[in-house]
């Protein structure tokens, strides 16, 4: 249901701007329900796979995202409901679990939940608004050509529209096209093992470990190159732990990838007993290997200037930064915006390059920023207990998470704002033949 304070903009544009997006995944379905809100004709959202079923695990989703999709109408207490309950997050020691600071959950990633429930009800809230998913359309090649844009799906089928969102993930096949060239991922030196199940009876009965599984809960452990986070969900239905540690193995950029048990518990024999005991006792992991992408300089095509990157296909994240899904919300309402602020001239269509060039450099800097403050945590935590005597107090602000100031934005109200300098910039820039790159 959307929610009942849902006010819809009125149309900006006679007759409105088109837009396919590519991906169905949390940012293609923000861009989707990002685009309609403000009145722009989403004609599909395409997504290679078949079904969806519930993958991944943990994710977070932040106030900041929380924010623009209520604006949008859609009903953010249903993923509020499904989020983990637990008020506080708890920083822990590595060997011995001793606490080292606690904090509101919502100064880390707002609420964490299933990232397949999540995304359920991003889908959901698509179909509310009668926009088409059309599952099993992998989009195999683009055309940058004005005045429309052409991508053909596997099927040999065209489509075409005044602008294409690429929300195509991490491994996208528009952003070489975008970039005119290949770009490898980068290994980050890092991997994480990570397992979601419901805990049997046995191990719930197991008092070593089952203060972790009697209720939402979400502890770190913190140790040197090395953390641990465990998230149970549904008052201990479900339980999940990740386990970040060094890697310089080549194992593929996947989401499937099956871990080793027995690496795991190599990896976890010096940890607190008391998850110690949870992390043994999983049957079974996945190996996800954490790389990323060189901030890229550019987000939209060069030809026609009407295909922009979207969500993790620009602008992935470390799991540290919990910003993800929320970042690509922002991006979403910033495009809308900015294809919005357009209809101010009566000149849409011809000028949608305008709003996809103000769109990159609206959204590079805050991106950044929010990549960064993951990085940063990751390294304070893998570095804090390198070479500290056990009995070091450690000042609780120094392996806090510090995302408050991320949630207190408004990405819309900041690409109003901002509009008019960024795009006389970019009118210079198109007069004088040059679009600056973004880094
Ligand atoms: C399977 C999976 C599991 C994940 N698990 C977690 C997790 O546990 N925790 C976490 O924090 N983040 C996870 N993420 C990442 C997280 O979902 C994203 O960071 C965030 O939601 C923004 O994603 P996105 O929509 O930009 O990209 P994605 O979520 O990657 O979605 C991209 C979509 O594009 C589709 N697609 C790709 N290429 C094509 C093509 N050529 N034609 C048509 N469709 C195409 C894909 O099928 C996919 O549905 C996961 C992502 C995936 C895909």
């Amino acid at each position: 249901m959307t929610s009942r304070l849902y006010k819809p903009l009125p149309s900006p544009h006679n007759p409105p701007l088109t837009a396919i997006v590519i991906g169905a995944g949390l940012g293609g379905c923000a861009a989707a329900i990002a685009l309609h809100h403000h009145r722009h004709q989403v004609l599909c959202v395409l997504d290679k796979v078949r079904e969806f079923g519930r993958l991944g695990d943990s994710l977070g989703l932040g106030e900041n995202a929380f924010k623009l999709l209520e604006r949008w109408g859609c009903d953010v207490e249903e993923i509020k409901r499904i989020g983990n309950q637990s008020p506080e997050m708890v920083i822990r020691r590595w060997q011995d679990g001793k606490v080292l600071a606690r904090q509101p959950l919502m100064d880390m990633a707002g609420y964490i939940g299933h990232r397949g429930d999540y995304h359920e009800c991003f889908l959901k809230w698509v179909r509310e608004r009668n926009i088409p998913i059309r599952m099993g359309s992998e989009v195999v090649k683009y055309e940058d050509v004005d005045p429309q844009p052409i991508i053909t799906l596997k099927s040999g089928e065209k489509l075409s529209a005044d602008i294409i969102v690429a929300a195509d993930g991490i491994k996208s096949l528009a952003r070489p096209l975008v970039l005119k060239q290949r770009d490898d991922p980068v290994s980050s030196g890092y991997a994480c093992f990570r397992a979601f199940f419901k805990p049997s009876a046995e191990l719930k009965a197991n008092p070593l470990c089952n203060m972790y599984l009697k209720q939402d809960c979400v502890n770190f452990w913190i140790g040197p190159d090395t953390h641990v986070v465990q998230n149970t969900l549904r008052n201990g239905e479900e339980f999940n732990w990740i386990l970040t540690h060094k890697d310089d193995g080549d194992i593929p950029e996947s989401w499937f990838q099956p871990g080793d048990m027995n690496e795991v518990r190599r990896l976890v024999s010096t940890l607190d007993p008391t998850i110690r005991e949870a992390v043994k006792a999983t049957e079974s992991c996945l190996d996800w290997k954490i790389c990323y992408r060189e901030p890229l300089p550019t987000w939209v095509s060069p030809g026609s200037h009407r295909i922009a990157l979207l969500g993790d296909s620009c602008h992935a994240h470390l799991p540290t930064s919990a910003q993800g899904a929320s970042q690509a919300v922002e991006s979403a309402g910033v495009l809308a915006t900015c294809m919005d602020m357009l209809g101010e001239d009566g000149k849409g269509k011809e000028n949608i390059k305008i709003a996809t060039r103000c769109y990159e450099k609206l959204r590079f800097g805050r991106t950044r920023q929010s990549q960064t403050n993951g990085e940063d945590l990751r390294d304070r935590w893998h570095g804090i207990l390198k070479d500290v005597d056990e009995h070091k107090e450690i000042d609780p602000e120094d392996v806090k998470i510090k995302n408050r100031w991320l949630y207190s934005f408004d990405a819309e109200e900041d690409a109003r704002t901002r509009w008019r300098s960024i795009r006389e910039v970019i009118e210079g820039e198109f007069q004088a033949g040059k679009i600056s790159p973004l880094c």
